[in-house]
């Protein structure tokens, strides 16, 4: 069997440096925020190259914050992507705004900076580009449009801790970045958690104020704010394991590359492409089939997991039928949905499980 991701591997491989982390704050009884949640702030603050960092419950929280940050509210348009994780949509609909999608690119399924210009009006107020699979989307090209507006951009950098583009690293380039720690992310907590990223003195102190029910000092509510706080055994955690995100992302990476140079003859499946200048994490590989359910069951058979994201956009899910979008509204997401594949990858996956995944894959070539 070969798991899609295998998250008792990671722990074993660092239990007694997670051990210690959590006995300490179950010590110093910082259950809540804390030092430790403190301490990861800095930390990750720096591994963004930005001042400030926010820590929260979970990664929809962190993009919830950023928007009200923004200024976003009822009447308010936000601009963002329909193939992504519906968590980005949801949190846009939290603030009352309306959400506009622009569609992807087709070859990172990635916002298409040539289609955003015609999503804007004047009740835009923000843009939320979605760094899909841990590929940063074409920041150069839609910080202009936005800029060209006035509109901020917020990075949806959920999925993609430590890529780069043009030697910038996600999260840093809008005026705020989100990240989520689900456990399943490049860094996960042991729980939920997230949290939000900016150069920005205000937006921080905003956000940081809203995560802890508006108080600008201990009983003053001059916000109306939520729970949001992120937990001091998460913060522990993250810390730890942010020492090997590092080893992690280059495991990810050779991965990858052993992947997609085994696969590259092949005619059933097309693979990812990392574009110049963009420093790809892998927190997803999807490939592109011909047969996507066809492979999906054979790599079942052969008893390797395999994952679908996304097998549907989110301007097609029933949730959101009230914003009027139609079938053929996004064809490059809705393309885009019918023929990804994501194949297993985590850091702790051998390159002999590669081969076998790769030599499922083949079977399939030849049979089908
Ligand atoms: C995981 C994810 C989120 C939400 O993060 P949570 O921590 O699960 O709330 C948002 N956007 C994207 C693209 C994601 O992958």
């Amino acid at each position: 069997m070969i798991p899609f991701l295998d998250l008792k591997a990671q722990y074993a491989s660092i239990k007694s440096e997670i051990d210690t982390a959590v006995l300490g704050v179950l010590a110093s009884a910082q259950y809540i925020l804390g030092d430790e949640v403190a301490h990861l702030e800095e930390e990750f603050a720096d591994y963004c190259d930005v001042k400030h960092a926010v820590a929260v419950n979970t990664g929809t929280s962190a993009l919830h914050l950023a928007l009200l940050a923004a200024g976003v509210g009822r009447g308010d348009e936000v601009v963002t992507v329909p193939f992504t994780f519906v968590a980005t949509v949801s949190a846009i609909c939290y603030t009352g705004a309306l959400p506009v999608f622009v569609d992807v690119e087709p070859v990172t399924l990635t916002m298409d900076p040539a289609k955003l210009e015609a999503a804007i009006t004047p009740r835009t107020k923000a843009i939320i580009p979605v760094h899909l699979y841990g590929q940063v989307a074409d920041m150069d090209a839609i910080m202009t449009i936005a800029a060209r507006h006035g509109i901020p951009v917020i990075e949806d950098a959920c999925q993609a801790h430590g890529a780069e583009y043009k030697g910038h690293r996600a999260g840093s380039m809008g005026i705020s970045g989100c990240f989520s720690f689900y456990p399943g992310k490049n860094l996960g907590a042991c729980g939920e958690g997230g949290i939000a990223v900016t150069n920005d003195d205000a937006h921080a102190k905003t956000m940081r104020m809203l995560r802890d029910w508006g108080q600008e000092r201990r009983y003053h509510h001059v916000a109306k704010g939520f729970n949001y706080r992120m937990d001091g055994i998460q913060g522990a955690i993250l810390r730890v394991k942010l020492r090997h995100l590092d080893g992690w992302t280059a495991a990810r990476r050779a991965h990858a590359a052993h992947y997609s140079s085994l696969l590259a003859g092949l005619d059933t499946v097309k693979t990812p492409v990392e574009v110049a200048d963009r420093r790809h994490v892998y927190h997803i590989y999807a490939v592109r089939c011909r047969d996507r359910d066809g492979l999906h069951r054979v790599l079942e058979a052969e008893g390797i997991q395999s994952g679908l994201h996304y097998p549907i956009p989110v301007h097609l899910q029933k949730a959101h039928e009230d914003l009027g979008y139609r079938p053929g509204d996004f064809p490059v997401s809705e393309a885009a949905a019918r023929t990804v594949l994501s194949l297993p990858i985590y850091p702790e996956m051998t390159a002999k499980q590669v081969e076998q995944v790769v030599a499922a894959v083949e079977q399939d070539a030849y049979v089908g």
